[in-house]
């Protein structure tokens, strides 16, 4: 687990910590100098806001053992480690609802997650093990490891969250993909079989050996034409002309 210590004071509250998180968002909320972050919780909570094009305010995020104690925290709690967050996750403004946001990170892969109420989630990063709470009745209760049972919520609804980016990702291609696309359509091309309106001509033009065909007697008619065959062509023909 890679927990970074920071200082407001020597950093600012404004650096980034991730790419859409500073470091005032996991500052504790008794305004301490020290803050601790752990990196992954940061990298999962930038998927989770990626998921959905979502918001994620943190409402708690790295405590002191003193600021802890004063709000009642576990005395055990990841948010001591700066590994915790207390987050409301909006769409578009909207709230989105705690029960769908504890399905998607378990999804997600957070190793922590508590239900905290309709409109907000714990989330950690713990070192071992896994945590399923309903924060609402007791702080230990677990709710059997899978909140999509518990709240008995399918994946297709979570699914349903995701933004369409992906599908924009999937039409865009590589370089390397667009080669091999073009050279395999170039290749249909060589082979393809001419029209009929041609015949004349193709006929004058192979009598004449001015199209000779590559080493598999393909003519390559339906193929386009660079300007070094356009040039062999020309001198073919020039041969021709001269020798006539
Ligand atoms: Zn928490």
């Amino acid at each position: 687990m890679s927990i970074k210590t920071a200082y407001i004071s020597k950093l600012g509250k404004d650096y980034q910590i991730s790419r859409n998180f500073a470091l005032k968002e996991m500052q504790c909320k008794d305004g301490s100098d020290m803050v601790l972050y752990s990196s992954e919780l940061l990298e999962k909570l930038e998927k989770l806001r990626a998921y959905g094009g979502f918001t994620v305010t943190i409402n708690s995020g790295y405590r002191t053992v003193a600021y802890n104690k004063k709000i009642g925290g576990a005395s055990n709690s990841q948010h001591l480690k700066g590994a915790a967050a207390d987050i409301v996750v909006k769409k578009d403004g909207k709230i989105v609802n705690a029960k769908l946001i504890c399905c998607l990170c378990q999804t997600l892969g957070f190793k922590g997650i508590g239900y905290i109420s309709a409109n907000a989630v714990h989330v950690d990063m713990r070192e071992s093990g896994t945590y399923r709470g309903d924060e609402r009745s007791d702080y230990r209760s677990n709710v059997g490891n899978d909140f999509y049972s518990y709240f008995k919520i399918a994946l297709s609804v979570i699914e349903k969250l995701k933004i369409r980016t992906t599908a924009k990702e999937e039409d865009e291609m590589t370089q390397e993909q667009f080669d091999q696309m073009m050279e395999n359509y170039l290749a249909r091309l060589k082979v393809k079989t001419p029209s009929d309106w041609s015949k004349e001509e193709r006929a004058w033009a192979e009598k004449n050996r001015l199209i000779i065909g590559d080493a598999e007697g393909n003519k390559q008619y339906k193929a386009y034409c660079t300007r070094e065959q356009m040039v062999m062509l020309l001198y073919r023909l020039y041969q021709k002309i001269k020798g006539e």
